[in-house]
């Protein structure tokens, strides 16, 4: 047979490599960028949690936890769902310690899709969803959202996407790429489709610490969703930790004991120390995690507001630390603006379309940079606008 051989897996073949990559390298070669680019916080994990780390090295906790993982942890994650989400799950049975979100998405998903199931993923989103669905032999089925309605997901057209094969709704709230935060009402609307339907929804909360309006809403917690919920989180972004690799997973058990299964085989447990640095970052981090919200707050007054008065209209977001403002006043395309002002002004954001089609004619900013790098961000943002106007 004369027939090259490729080892590669189709659908790994067909996955396009992340569009993020490619600005992060062009910025990488060039000095004095600033970058708002980059979706983590700008602060390092605080230090009572990096101490809890070093301290259990010192003591000699270097070997396998539980594949659940620790016990202590499980029983603090479980308190901790419970009195800020109001959202109670068996620390024994429904909780899984993680290597980040990233890993507890995977899971998560493998563990609910035979090859052909439809997944609903609500769009912009997150980059790895779309791939991760389609690496466990499900099929992603976007739904986008409309600036319109400040990239809120409308009911009508959750519906309209639904079919016979269709398993569950992928959401997250507060959103990446958009900041956008559901309220309850909108919650209960998608939690009546996911009851009449017969759907079960993979509820994102990775960013639940970083909620700026009103009070957050775990969709755990609306009325009969539980049973229906895998909730994702983690320590990486509220906490600042994303370097540990450290998140959870909280579902009934049935689903958690099928996710553990993968887990297992797949993973064993997350890494040892990191897990002792979340175990104090339950008990003693919440004071940090509080300083750090409120100066992500003021960092989106100011740079939300700045951005609108530059004429990038951008919605004010509700939680994250994202900005998505329009640039279409620009003439110009999301990676056509995003690389223009990178080479001209050297500002790093990240284009829309990369987190699907219904991002185009946006950029994603992250603010969780510091408030001088900001301030001078949108000097030379207003540089290159008022250059293009004249030209
Ligand atoms: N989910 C969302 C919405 C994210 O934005 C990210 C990271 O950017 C993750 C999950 C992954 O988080 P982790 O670092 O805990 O794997």
């Amino acid at each position: 047979m004369n027939r090259t051989k490729t080892y590669l897996s189709k659908t790994v073949e067909e996955l396009k490599p992340s569009g993020i990559r490619r600005f992060f390298d062009l910025a990488a070669g060039m000095e004095g960028v600033i970058s708002l680019g980059v979706g983590e916080p700008d602060f390092v994990t605080p230090w009572s949690v990096r101490e809890a780390a070093i301290l259990s090295l010192e003591q000699g906790y270097t070997s396998y936890t539980a594949n659940a993982g620790l016990m202590e942890l499980r029983e603090e994650i479980a308190s901790y769902m419970q009195k800020s989400f109001g959202v109670s799950y068996s620390a024994q049975k429904e909780i899984t310690v993680t290597v980040g979100a990233s890993q507890a998405l995977d899971i998560a998903l493998r563990a609910i899709l035979d090859p052909g199931d439809e997944v609903i993923v609500v769009e912009p989103s997150f980059v790895s969803y779309v791939p991760l669905v389609a690496l466990a032999g499900g099929v992603p089925v976007q739904v986008q959202t409309l600036k319109e309605f400040g990239f809120k997901i409308q009911p009508e057209q959750l519906e309209k996407a639904i079919t016979e094969r269709t398993k569950a709704i992928m959401l997250c709230s507060p959103n990446n790429p958009t900041g956008t935060m559901l309220s309850k009402s909108e919650l209960e609307n998608i939690a009546q489709i996911a009851e009449k339907y017969d759907l079960l929804v993979l509820s994102d909360e990775i960013y639940a610490e970083l909620a700026y309006e009103g009070e957050y809403t775990s969709f755990a917690a609306i009325s009969g969703m539980r049973k229906r919920t895998i909730l994702i989180s983690g320590f990486s972004k509220g906490f600042a930790m994303t370097g540990w690799r450290l998140g959870f997973v909280c579902a009934p058990e049935a689903i958690s004991q099928a996710m553990l299964k993968i887990h297992q085989y797949a993973m064993m447990c997350a890494p040892t120390m990191a897990q002792f640095a979340a175990l104090e970052a339950l008990k003693t981090g919440r004071t940090d995690v509080e300083e750090m919200k409120k100066s992500y707050r003021r960092r989106r007054n100011y740079f939300v507001q700045s951005l609108n008065e530059l004429g990038l209209t951008c919605h004010v977001p509700g939680g994250a630390f994202y900005a998505f403002p329009s640039i279409e006043s620009t003439g110009l395309s999301s990676e056509e603006f995003a690389e223009k002002l990178l080479l001209a002004e050297k500002v790093a954001v990240v284009p829309g379309n990369i987190f699907g089609e219904s991002g185009e004619g946006h950029v994603r900013c992250s603010y969780a940079t510091s408030m001088e790098q900001l301030q001078e961000a949108i000097k030379r943002i207003g540089r290159f606008l008022e250059r293009r106007q004249k030209a």
